[in-house]
C-alpha cells in the first residue's frame, strides 16, 4: 500500500502519517521526490483497513499495489528512478555509470594497472571477482580474501568504488567489509538465502538477472533483499539463455525500458557477458544507453590473452577508451552524461 501525501506536506504531518502506520505493526518506507512524497507501507495492509487513511492530515490519497513484488514496483517511490549511492557515485541520476574491469582478481599488479587506466578514461566503478562463480570445479574460483585486499587497495589509489561478487551467505559481511557494493551474480538470483543475507547488509547490490530467469522473476528476487531493509538495489541485465549458439547469451535489449517502467531501481547492462565476444561488447553498450540503461558493467583486461576467465570477452585498454569516447554520443542522445 501506497499512501501519497498532499502538496506542501509538513514535516510534522509526514511523521504523523508515519507513526499512525507503524503503531499497527507495519514499517514504512518514505520517499520524497521532486514532485511527490509518498509513504510505502510494508507489512499486513489488512490491519490499514482499521484506520481512515483519508482523514490523516496530510494525506492526499491511498493506493494498493497491484503486483507481486510491491516495494520493487515503480510506484513504491516518488521519482522514475531511485537513487542508489555507492561511494560519492549515484546510479540512477542524470549520469550514465560504467563500471569497468577485469573478469577475476588475478593479482595485484594487474588491478591496480585496471584501475589507473579505467579510472583514466573515466569509469565510475572498479569491477573484478574475488570469489568466482565457475562452471567447472575445476577452473579458477578466486583469490578470496586476498582478492579484496587487493581490490580494497586499488580503491584507496583511484578512488573507484569497487563491485565484486557474493557466492555464499558465509562471505557476505566479510565481502561487505571491503567493497563498495555487492553483486549477486546470474547463477544466485535466485539464492534466497543469499539474498536475504546481502538485504541485511547496508551495503548496495549489484543484481544480475538469472540466466534462465524472467523480468517478474528479477523484481522479486530484488523485493528479496529490500523486504530485509535494504532498499539499495541496482538491477542488471546480463543476457539470457536462448536456443541461439552464435552468441554466449541473448542480450534482452528490451528489458531495459520494460524494467524501467515496472521499477523505481535503477537498471544497467552486461555487455560483456551479454555477447561473449570483445567485437560486440561496444555495439550492445550502445543499444544498452539508447535504450535507457542507468549503466554499463563491462570487462577489461591488461592482456586478455592471457586472462584466467572470460579474456574472449574482455576490452583492451585501448578498446575500453574506444568505447567510452565513442559512447558520450548515445549518453547524450538519452540525455545523460557518462
Ligand atoms: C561476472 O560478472 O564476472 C559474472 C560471473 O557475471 P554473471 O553472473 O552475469 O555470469
Ligand atoms: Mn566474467
Amino acid at each position: 500500500m501506497i499512501i501519497v501525501a498532499r502538496k506542501g506536506i509538513t514535516p510534522d504531518e509526514l511523521d504523523h502519517i508515519r507513526e499512525r502506520v507503524e503503531a499497527l505493526g507495519l514499517r514504512t518506507h518514505i520517499s520524497i521526490g521532486e514532485t511527490r512524497t509518498i509513504v510505502g507501507c510494508i507489512g499486513d495492509e489488512a490491519r490499514l483497513s482499521h484506520v481512515s487513511l483519508m482523514s490523516i492530515p496530510g494525506v492526499d490519497s491511498v493506493h494498493p499495489v497491484m503486483r507481486p513484488y510491491k516495494l520493487a514496483a515503480r510506484d513504491f517511490a516518488a521519482d522514475r528512478t531511485s537513487r542508489v549511492q555507492v561511494g560519492d557515485r549515484t546510479f540512477g541520476g542524470s549520469a550514465c555509470l560504467v563500471a569497468a574491469g577485469p573478469c577475476s582478481v588475478e593479482n595485484e599488479g594487474m588491478m591496480k594497472a585496471t584501475g589507473h587506466a579505467v579510472v583514466k578514461e573515466g569509469a565510475a566503478l572498479l569491477r573484478g571477482g574475488a570469489f568466482k562463480p565457475r562452471t567447472s570445479p575445476y577452473s579458477f574460483d578466486g583469490l578470496k580474501e586476498e582478492g579484496l585486499r587487493i581490490l580494497a587497495r586499488v580503491r584507496d589509489e583511484t578512488g573507484l568504488p569497487v563491485v565484486t561478487e557474493v557466492l555464499d551467505p558465509r562471505d557476505a559481511e566479510l565481502i561487505a567489509g571491503y567493497v563498495d557494493m555487492l553483486q549477486i551474480g546470474t547463477r544466485n538470483m535466485q539464492n534466497f538465502s543469499l539474498l536475504r543475507e546481502v538485504g541485511q547488509l547496508q551495503r548496495p547490490v549489484l543484481l544480475k538477472r538469472g540466466m534462465s530467469a524472467t523480468l517478474k522473476d528479477l523484481l522479486l528476487a530484488a523485493e528479496y533483499v529490500m523486504s530485509k531493509g535494504n532498499m539499495q538495489v541496482v538491477l542488471c541485465e546480463r543476457g539470457i539463455r536462448t536456443f541461439g549458439a552464435e552468441t554466449r547469451n541473448t542480450f534482452d535489449l528490451a528489458a531495459i525500458p520494460w524494467l524501467k517502467m515496472e521499477t523505481h531501481l535503477p537498471v544497467i547492462a552486461d555487455p560483456s557477458h551479454a555477447g561473449g565476444r570483445r567485437d560486440l561488447v561496444a555495439p550492445l553498450s550502445f543499444a544498452a544507453v539508447a535504450a535507457g540503461a542507468d549503466g554499463l558493467i563491462v570487462e577489461v583486461h591488461p592482456d586478455p590473452e592471457t586472462a584466467v576467465s572470460d579474456g574472449d570477452q574482455s576490452l583492451t585498454f585501448g578498446g575500453f577508451a574506444g568505447l567510452m569516447r565513442d559512447l558520450k554520443v548515445f549518453a547524450e542522445a538519452a540525455g545523460r552524461t557518462l
